[in-house]
This record gives C-alpha cells, sequence and structure tokens, in this order.
C-alpha cells in the first residue's frame, strides 16, 4: 500500500510538490479551493482575450528543464516557449527609452549612451553576478535549512563577503555606476522578490544575471501553458486533483498532522504538505498550540508589495510597446518609501507594462491588444472602490502620457485587481501578492521553516519559504520539501 500525502493548494508550489512526491511513490490528493489551479498564475478568459493574472516573465529556464527532466520527460513535449527580443523596453519619460534586448553588444552600446565607460563596467558587473548565481544555486538555493549552523556554513563565512549577503544592493550597484538609469534597470528586479534595493542583500545582484545572461523567455499561450505542462504531468502521474476544494482543518492526533477537513468531509492521510498562504494556513487551518508562529511573528514581517493590477483589452495595436515594458519614476526612492516605510498609496510610481499579444497571437483577437498594468503597492492598504477608480485614472492618465496616444476610447475589456481580491481569492496575508519581502533578516534560514515546529507530518513549500518569491523558487522549494518528506517517510 503506497502512503498517501494530501497537498492543500495548487499554486507553483504544490503542483510541482505534488509530482515530485507522485514520482517518489506517494498516493498524492491535490485540494484547491479556486476553480482551476495555478495559484496567483491562474487565467481570466473573457471575450476572446486570455489573460496571465499573475506572473508573466518567465526567468531561469533551466530551473525548469531540470524539474521535467527529474520525471524522464522533456519540458519541450508539454509546453512551448520562446525567448523575447527585446527582453523588455524602459521608458523613462516620453521621450527616453531604451531597448533590453537579446543582443548583448546592443545592451553594451545602451549602456555606454546612459554612462562613460558604461559597457566595460556592465561586462564587470554581470561577471560577479554570475559568479554569485553559480555558487547560490550550487550551495545555497537547493538546500533545506533547519538551523542557523547550516547557514553559516564554511562557505557562508568564507565567502559571505565575497557574496556580498552583509552589504545592500543600492550600495552595491553604486560602485559600478553612478547614472541613475543604469542602477535602475540593474536594481528594478529586486521588486520581482518583493524588495527595495536599498534592503535587499547585495547578493540578489544575481537577478540581472537571471534577466541580462540567462535571458527573458514567454511560454507560447502564455504562462498558463507551464499551468496547463504541469497538469497534464501530474495525470500522467496518478495524482488526484480536487477542484473547488477549500480546506478548512488540518487533522491533528498525538502531535501528527492525520488528514484535513474539506467540505465537510475529513480526508486521511499519512502526511500533510501546506501550499497556500502559510500564515493564513497556521492561523486559520490548525489551533494555536499546534501554531509555529504566533500572530505577532507574522505582523512583524517585512510583507513583499502587492500589486494594483489592470487588465486591459484594446481593440487596436500599440505600436509603442514590446512584450515587457517599464517605466521608471525618477526618483524612485518616494514609491519605493510609500511601500516599505510609510505604506500608502504612492503619489508617484513606477509600473509594469505588459503586452503579450505583441509577439503571441493567441492571447488576443487578431488587431487586438492585451495589456496588464501593475503598479506594486503596501501590502494591507484600505483597497476601496473609490481608490481604484482614482488609480486607474492615474495610471491611464500616465500611460497615455507616456505613449503620447489616448487609448481609452479602444478599451472593450477592462478589470482591476488589488488588495481584497488576493485576500478573497488565495487567502493572501493583508492582500499580499508575494507574501514576505527578501531582506537578509527573511532569507534561508531566517525564512518560515519547510517543516511545522510544532506537528509531525506538516509540511510547507511555496513563496513564503526559502528559497523564496517567484515562480522557479516555488519549484525549488517544492523540490527541497518532497526529497525530505519521501527520505524521512516514505
Ligand atoms: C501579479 C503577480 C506577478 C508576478 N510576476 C512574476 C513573474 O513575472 N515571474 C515570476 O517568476 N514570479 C512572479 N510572481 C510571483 C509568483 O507568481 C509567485 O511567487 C508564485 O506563483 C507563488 O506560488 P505559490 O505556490 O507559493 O502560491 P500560490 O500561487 O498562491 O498557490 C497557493 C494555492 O493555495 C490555494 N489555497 C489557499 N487556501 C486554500 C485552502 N484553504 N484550501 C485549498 N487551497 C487553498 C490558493 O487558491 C492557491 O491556488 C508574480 C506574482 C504576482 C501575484
Amino acid at each position: 500500500m503506497k502512503k498517501r500525502i494530501i497537498v492543500v493548494g495548487g499554486g507553483f508550489g504544490g503542483l510541482s510538490a505534488a509530482a515530485h512526491l507522485a514520482h517518489q511513490g506517494w498516493d498524492v490528493t491535490l485540494l484547491e479551493k479556486n476553480d482551476q489551479v495555478g495559484g496567483r498564475a491562474r487565467v481570466w478568459k473573457t471575450d476572446g482575450f486570455t489573460f496571465d493574472m499573475g506572473p508573466s516573465w518567465y526567468l531561469m529556464p533551466e530551473v525548469f528543464e531540470e524539474f521535467f527532466r527529474t520525471f524522464g520527460v522533456e519540458r519541450s513535449s508539454y509546453y512551448d516557449i520562446y525567448r523575447l527580443d527585446p527582453y523588455y523596453r524602459v521608458f523613462f519619460s516620453p521621450e527616453e527609452k531604451v531597448d533590453i534586448s537579446a543582443d548583448r553588444a546592443a545592451v553594451e552600446r545602451v549602456f555606454d549612451q546612459l554612462e562613460p565607460g558604461g559597457a566595460e563596467k556592465l561586462r564587470r558587473y554581470l561577471a560577479q553576478a554570475e559568479y554569485k548565481y553559480n555558487v547560490a544555486m550550487g550551495e545555497f538555493l537547493y538546500k533545506e535549512y533547519r538551523n542557523i549552523f547550516q547557514f553559516l556554513n564554511r562557505r557562508l563565512m568564507t565567502e559571505g563577503l565575497k557574496l556580498n549577503v552583509f552589504s545592500k544592493l543600492d550600495n552595491f550597484v553604486e560602485r559600478y555606476f553612478k547614472d541613475r538609469r543604469a542602477k535602475q534597470i540593474l536594481e528594478y528586479a529586486m521588486v520581482f522578490l518583493g524588495s527595495s534595493p536599498k534592503n535587499a542583500p547585495a547578493l540578489y545582484s544575481i537577478m540581472s544575471h537571471v534577466d541580462l545572461n540567462l535571458g527573458v523567455y514567454f511560454p507560447h499561450g502564455g504562462m498558463t501553458s507551464l499551468v496547463g505542462g504541469l497538469s497534464k504531468l501530474l495525470t500522467e502521474l496518478g495524482v488526484t486533483v480536487e477542484l473547488n476544494a477549500p480546506v478548512d482543518q488540518i487533522l491533528v492526533e498525538d502531535g501528527k498532522a492525520v488528514g484535513v477537513r474539506s467540505r465537510g468531509d475529513s480526508v486521511r492521510s499519512d502526511a500533510v504538505l501546506v501550499n497556500a498562504d502559510y500564515p493564513w494556513a497556521e492561523m486559520n487551518l490548525l489551533q494555536p498550540e499546534h501554531r509555529t508562529y504566533s500572530a505577532k511573528y507574522w505582523n512583524g514581517r517585512v510583507l513583499a508589495p502587492t500589486m494594483f493590477i489592470v487588465y486591459l483589452g484594446l481593440n487596436r495595436k500599440l505600436p509603442q510597446l514590446v512584450h515587457h515594458n517599464l517605466y521608471f519614476t525618477d526618483p524612485w526612492d518616494d514609491h519605493f518609501a510609500d511601500i516599505f516605510d510609510r505604506p500608502r498609496w504612492p503619489e508617484t510610481f513606477s509600473y509594469y507594462i505588459s503586452c503579450a499579444s505583441f509577439d503571441d497571437p493567441t492571447v488576443a483577437p487578431a488587431d487586438h491588444e492585451n495589456l496588464f498594468f501593475l503598479v506594486p503597492v503596501a501590502a494591507g492598504l484600505d483597497d476601496t472602490d473609490e481608490i481604484r477608480a482614482e488609480y486607474y485614472e492615474r495610471v491611464l492618465s500616465h500611460f497615455e502620457q507616456l505613449i503620447g496616444e489616448r487609448v481609452r476610447d479602444s478599451i472593450v475589456v477592462s478589470r482591476i485587481y488589488s488588495h481584497r481580491d488576493f485576500s478573497a481569492d488565495y487567502n493572501a496575508f493583508a492582500g499580499s501578492a508575494l507574501g514576505l519581502s527578501h531582506t537578509l533578516g527573511q532569507t534561508a534560514v531566517f525564512r518560515p521553516s519547510h517543516r511545522s515546529k510544532k506537528v509531525d507530518r506538516l509540511f510547507y513549500s511555496g513563496q513564503y519559504t526559502h528559497p523564496g518569491v517567484g515562480v522557479p523558487m516555488t519549484f525549488i522549494s517544492s523540490k527541497i520539501i518532497s526529497e525530505a518528506v519521501t527520505r524521512e517517510l516514505a
């Protein structure tokens, strides 16, 4: 008889864990509260448009290649990807924009224009980023940390300074570049990690290796194709997936997780792995004596920003855009301060515009544009209809100014998504899109543990746990913990 494990939640952390566990011999049942899997990577289909609701940057492709090879299959049998070119366009103002392309020589020319000696500085910057990335992948990311001594190991102690674990990214980039625009290109990815460049360890300069060296890809059909590929794999591996199946209690007997309650029924198992948002799950699915972390602990964490999102379908094309577009305000410190230091809706803001229909014809009707605007904002703010309407206007007005063209007469589909949707749809803590920020105090051993410290056979995977936020990271998180679960319990 196979041992049975229940996975609570079908985000990438739950789907990828379910695949590993089934492959390792477990009888796996995955229970998802919503009517589709994918979690924050759900999809919204309407009027011929297919909107990826969450992630849109397919980064670190080798993580996904390696994931599928674990099961003796190739990723290409599940979904196709293509490399974007340009990787992204950065608008600094209506008059000034640069393309960061897949052609390295062209990117070096951009940096030379931004700052004297920019190309040479970029080469040196990327060389150190690549070195750190390789050390991080080889030594730190794929490890479960159960105590601080595993983190403060010999490599970290001897190389911590070289890896810039203890310095801040903003100061580090400043050592190479003086130009504001060059620095913004090398620091913007901190928002992907839910951090500000002023607070993130300089170790995270690895993100520039991730976008500029490893490249920016996209699955044909959108990120939802990755979800579809995973679902197909789970079917082949014999995983039972139940939708519209919210879990409302983790059953604990004699200090062990023995199943869950969902839709009024008890479902017994030998272990439980939770992918649902960690703070919500601990505070709502467990009795107080079974919680590893208190409400005070969660309230004391540095939360990553959440996202004010506008999904927009246009009945015509916008030639000013490429697939990924970023606008960086000058200076951008106020926006970061409005997220992390004095949480409030920002006066001035940087934002991201996805235009997947630029090169993927499947996501919008012919000659239409599939846009999604994303403004990072502090978690836990009031999210009223009035504020939404005001921000919608502000984002749209700014965008029209930026591209020098009116778009509101061409809108055929629009939807706003923010704090209260994240809470209602995913049980997100404080309406957070990304969970915990990546400060040094919330990195590796300092992130919430992959396993309960109070209840045996209760495990966690997903963006709250090490290595953290981002689609590839959730795949790594689930690999770490599923291997440990099988080693110890199978
Ligand atoms: C708008 C946005 C843009 C992003 N952009 C990128 C990007 O471009 N690239 C990138 O790499 N990353 C990006 N990210 C981050 C990335 O999407 C997340 O880190 C990742 O998807 C989180 O996966 P997860 O499995 O940890 O959580 P989730 O995706 O939230 O999965 C948790 C699942 O648990 C379910 N659940 C909750 N409660 C229950 C319950 N009681 N019972 C059953 N199920 C339950 C939820 O419905 C959900 O399906 C973005 C995130 C957002 C929100």
